[in-house]
């Protein structure tokens, strides 16, 4: 959009800005090839001389208006689409890390993310080392090494729910000249913009409130062009220094602040081919056209859901930065002014068995592995999404054992209480 509009503008309007007669809703531009009428100009494609498309895996007009709309959302300078949240995750640090390198990440991170950190990653020569995010800055600092290329967190952690400081983890990363990396798929750019507060580069599973109707699998990559590659020519090398597989292009030199994306896109899509699906992408553009409202609503829904289950004698403990009880809540009122996400997470005093009974009585909140949707939902993570941690393992990714996440949706909110109601009444 030519000129900066509020975050509900951009939802509704930006990324596609139809010319005279043309479709008003973002087309869906399915096809993996596109025409040029000579040689030459597809020579210039190739060679990242001329901007224009020429092969959905790297590049797609429908993909891009999509991620124009979140780059503008999140205030970054350029961002891409990938086929889901751990291929942006992976993307984002594969990007700048390489064999014998490192990085540092929070331990409280989504399941798929930490397998994918501490054995994938490992399989491919790089070494993660997992730090407490609440830790002191000086304790954080421990973890960094001479080949440490990257700080990773979520901004609030599925499905530990901590807030980050993300002040504080932007001074450790900087102090140690390396950018700060952070999932924002909770908050979304609706509740928390982490380069307004120092973060670098933000990844997306648009899987979540982004598409908000649980049709479709992404993820997305955006850089807010802040932090400055060439200042460590030692350290980002694939960055600073000229690409053979481009002719000896040099990613900084040529594209200065969309350097990274520019490289993540040329190298990693062209290579390993992680695309979204336009399909995905224009089902992506149609839930974020209402983010704004639904974020919202969640919130509101969640904050009266949080306060009934606080109440309840038969509910042990419960996690949502919105009750003042909250550990995080000092931290959400200055990140997430406006409301922290719709998920909640909560113990109940009769233990395992008690919780399992509680699920299956529940009739409009269904046992789903998903977040973020607007139908709501609930899932036991140490059965389920995190069943591969083991007990140690589950503990350092904020999870216990008997945690219920409750993903709580846009429905109207006292039918969702009754329901949860009748449920624990039940399970008695
Ligand atoms: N990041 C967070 C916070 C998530 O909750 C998830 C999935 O639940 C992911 C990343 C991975 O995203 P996807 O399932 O789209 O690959």
């Amino acid at each position: 959009m030519n000129k900066q509009y509020s975050k509900e503008t951009i939802c509704v309007q930006s990324g596609w800005n139809p010319k005279n007669g043309e479709p008003r809703v973002l087309p869906i531009y399915q096809s993996t090839t596109f025409k040029y009428e000579t040689s030459e100009q597809m020579a210039k494609l190739f060679d990242l001389e001329e901007n224009g498309y020429f092969y959905t895996r790297l590049q797609n007009p429908t993909n891009d208006a999509v991620a124009a709309k979140i780059t503008e959302l999140e205030g970054g300078v350029a961002g891409m689409l990938t086929s889901s949240g751990q291929a942006a995750s992976f993307y984002a640090i594969f990007n700048i890390c390489g064999a014998g390198d490192h990085f540092v990440s929070a331990s409280t991170i989504y399941g798929g993310t930490y397998n994918l950190f501490a054995v994938t990653m490992k399989k491919l020569g790089i070494e993660v080392t997992f730090v407490n995010q609440d830790a002191g800055e000086e304790e954080i600092a421990k973890a960094f090494r001479p080949n440490t290329k990257a700080l990773f967190a979520e901004i609030i952690a599925n499905p530990g729910l901590s807030v980050l400081d993300i002040e504080k983890f932007a001074g450790v990363a900087h102090s140690h000249g390396v950018p700060l990396i952070v999932d924002n798929t909770f908050p979304t750019p609706i509740n928390c913009r982490p380069f307004e507060w120092g973060a670098d580069i933000v990844i997306h599973s648009t899987t979540k409130y982004m598409d908000g109707h649980a049709t479709a699998v992404g993820g997305a990559i955006i850089d807010s062009g802040n932090f400055d590659w060439e200042r460590y020519p030692d350290k980002f090398l694939g960055l600073t220094t000229p690409d053979e597989s481009y002719h000896g292009l040099t990613y900084t030199k040529s594209f200065g602040k969309g350097a990274y994306i520019t490289k993540a896109t040329a190298q990693l899509m062209r290579d390993l081919g992680a695309i979204q699906s336009p399909q995905n992408a224009f089902l992506l553009n149609v839930g974020l056209e209402t983010l704004h409202l639904r974020v919202q609503r969640h919130c509101e829904n969640a904050q009266k859901m949080a306060e009934y289950l606080q109440d309840d004698e038969r509910v042990a403990w419960i996690n949502y930065s919105g009750l003042k009880s909250d550990k995080y809540h000092a931290l959400a009122q200055k990140y997430l002014p406006d409301g922290s996400c719709g998920v909640l997470t909560f113990g109940l005093k009769g233990g395992r068995d008690f919780a399992i009974r509680f699920m299956d009585n529940l009739q409009l909140v269904a046992i789903v592995t998903h977040v973020a949707d607007a139908r709501s939902c609930v899932l036991h993570p140490a059965s389920h999404t995190h069943r591969q941690l083991s007990e140690e393992q589950l503990l350092s990714a904020g999870v216990q054992p008997d945690l219920i996440r409750f993903s709580v949706g846009i429905e109207n909110v006292n039918d969702l209480i009754a329901d949860v109601k009748q449920a624990l009444e039940r399970a008695e």
